[in-house]
């Protein structure tokens, strides 16, 4: 799994340039969409209540306030529906060009789209109608603490590849 790539920094953590969430369990209440990313699962929230499927993962059904929410698993694989390149204003953890994509998870998805940047993407390769998938990798961990114990968080994030023809 590929580091993050965050300029200058060169491995060292820093509090004030970190764009990655806090994923532990005592910090952070969506700490399971984490887990099931570790475990190569993409999934998001249901309502128990209403059915509403949101993403992303949710605490609250942004349409009946319950909180009585399940998770769920979402597709792994789809298709890019809309790609794009951004090669100034990108934030400072990512090595220009940044690519987003528009990915059509398929008919048959609770979530028919989402929006994901694309790593391991070559510039001006990937087309509309590509096959993508999850990639999941490792991004600087950072110091939490516990009753007073300090523990260095380890942490992972998401974004779609191409899938290899
Ligand atoms: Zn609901």
């Amino acid at each position: 799994m590929a580091k993050a790539w965050i300029p200058f920094l060169e491995g060292r953590y820093s509090p004030t340039l970190d764009v990655w969430p806090i994923e532990a369990k005592e910090f952070n209440r969506i700490h399971e969409f984490y887990e099931n990313l570790r475990e190569g699962k993409f999934t998001t929230t249901k309502c128990k209540k209403c059915g509403r499927v949101a993403y992303p993962p949710r605490v609250i059904c942004p349409e009946c306030y319950s909180d009585d929410l399940e998770w769920i698993e979402l597709p792994t694989k789809g298709k890019a529906a809309v790609v794009v390149e951004k090669w100034g204003g990108v934030p400072i953890c990512y090595k220009p060009p940044l690519i987003d994509a528009w990915i059509d998870l398929g008919e048959d998805s609770p979530v028919r789209h989402i929006l994901s940047r694309m790593v391991n993407c070559p510039t001006e390769t990937l087309k509309e109608g590509d096959e993508v998938q999850l990639a999941v990798f490792d991004v600087p961990a950072h110091p939490i603490e516990l009753k007073r114990e300090t523990k260095i968080a380890e942490r992972v994030f998401f974004a779609f590849e191409p899938v290899k023809k």
